[in-house]
């Protein structure tokens, strides 16, 4: 958004990322004192049974560097949990690792599993740091936009056959969706295994947001669906789930070929993540679900209070159904280059806000409202809501 230039000395490969887009709207943000929907994290804590378990841990003298694949305490809650809420099995010792937040666990599952000039296929608009993994490695990224279907944004099953070609080595897959909040139908996956089984990928699906999915939706993990099993990567983290982004701390599971070729990657990148998190993370993974039904309720709450107010305002709200964020469209306020009103509204009106176009590789495509769309985020106190809505209400005058 900012012209940041990249300091002289980096590598060409990595030109392109020279500052992430939250950094730069949390900058606009503080200074301007404006409300940031912009970056996506939530401004109360999570359960304080949890960050009780975490001062218990370091009390407890959880110093020390845990295990390469971390505790077994949060590597068996992990494999508890998702044999209970999804029927999926692992074995905590092979095939769950865990990582520092899914950011690592996505890096280190490029790093590992995709060769220099391999390719991986991702949906468009991405999450930051997918295209950065894929540089990394020496790959080539190839993105599959996603596709207005009324308000819903769909895949769009013809252009993911097209993309998968003999180079592809991997389908990158985010579902539910950061940043339009949507959730994959059942065809929509079942179309994703169905391409990643007749070409043999493997599938590396981040699902950060799998618990906060609203009006009754249900969450379906990839991994669950024919064929997928020996093929996929989960990714998760406490960051959303718990309320907790500053932890850091996630996992991956999959079969345990896959699991061992990532640990491989991501022992000489962090080597582990901090142990005293690890702890609280088990005892929230194995006590705090009741928590998290109550957080999906509230963020539901949340995500109509502010879908209402940018509608009333004048946007064309795109309805969310899933993650932090709402997606909502600038052109009928006579905007049609997000980027711009992304830097005014934090001058003008006291809100910061990301433009969609910062997550795709070509958002003035033909037909594909990425460079009019502005993402919210609504992870926030209502009373921050309010206000964020008050403020808003300005433009409308303007
Ligand atoms: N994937 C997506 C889609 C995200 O929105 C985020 C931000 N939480 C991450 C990965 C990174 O998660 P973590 O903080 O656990 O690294
Ligand atoms: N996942 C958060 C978002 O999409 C931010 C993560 C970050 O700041 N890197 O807003």
């Amino acid at each position: 958004m900012a012209q940041v230039m990249p300091p002289p000395q980096l590598v060409p490969h990595l030109q392109p990322f020279a500052s992430t887009i939250f950094a730069e709207v949390t900058a606009l943000a503080t200074e301007h004192g404006a409300i940031n929907l912009g970056q996506g994290f939530p401004d109360t804590d999570g359960p304080a049974a949890m960050l009780e378990a975490a001062r218990a841990a370091i009390a407890a003298g959880h110093n020390q560097y845990a295990p390469g694949p971390g505790i077994p305490a949060l590597r068996q809650a992990v494999a508890a949990d998702r044999a209970t809420r999804y029927g999926l099995h692992h074995d905590p010792d092979t095939e769950v690792l865990v990582t520092v937040g899914a950011t690592e666990a996505i890096t280190a599952a490029v790093l590992a599993l995709v060769r220099p000039g391999e390719e991986v296929v991702m949906v468009e608009p991405y999450y930051d740091s997918y295209p950065v993994a894929v540089a990394v490695a020496g790959a080539t990224r190839r993105t599959v936009a996603l596709v207005r279907d009324g308000d819903r944004f769909a895949l769009d099953l013809d252009a993911l056959r097209a993309a998968v070609n003999p180079a592809t080595r991997m389908l990158l897959v985010n579902s539910p969706h950061n940043p339009t909040g949507t959730v994959f139908t059942t065809e929509e996956l079942a179309a994703i295994a169905e391409l990643a089984c007749e070409h043999d990928l493997v599938v590396l699906t981040d699902e950060v947001y799998e618990h906060l999915v609203y009006d009754g939706r249900v969450h379906r993990p990839l991994a669950g669906l024919p064929g997928m099993a020996e093929r996929t990567l989960s990714v998760s983290s406490v960051a959303k789930t718990f309320s907790a982004t500053g932890w850091k701390t996630g996992w991956v599971c999959g079969p345990a070929e896959l699991v061992a070729a990532v640990r491989t990657a991501k022992q000489f990148m962090s080597f582990v993540g901090a142990t005293p998190m690890q702890h609280a993370a088990a005892h929230a993974l194995t006590h705090e679900q009741a928590w998290v039904q109550q957080l999906r309720i509230d963020l539901q709450g949340k995500r109509d209070l502010l879908s209402t107010a940018l509608a009333e305002v004048g946007f064309r709200v795109h309805p969310s159904e899933a993650s932090y964020f709402v997606c909502a469209d600038a052109a009928p306020l006579g905007e049609t280059d997000a980027v711009a009103l992304c830097r005014q509204l934090p001058v003008q009106v006291g809100v910061a806000a990301v433009p969609v176009s910062v997550f795709c590789d070509s958002p003035t495509r033909e037909q594909q409202p990425w460079r009019q769309l502005l993402r919210f985020a609504f992870c926030k106190r209502d009373d921050v809501l309010h206000e964020a809505a008050r403020r808003l209400h300005a433009l409308r005058a303007c």
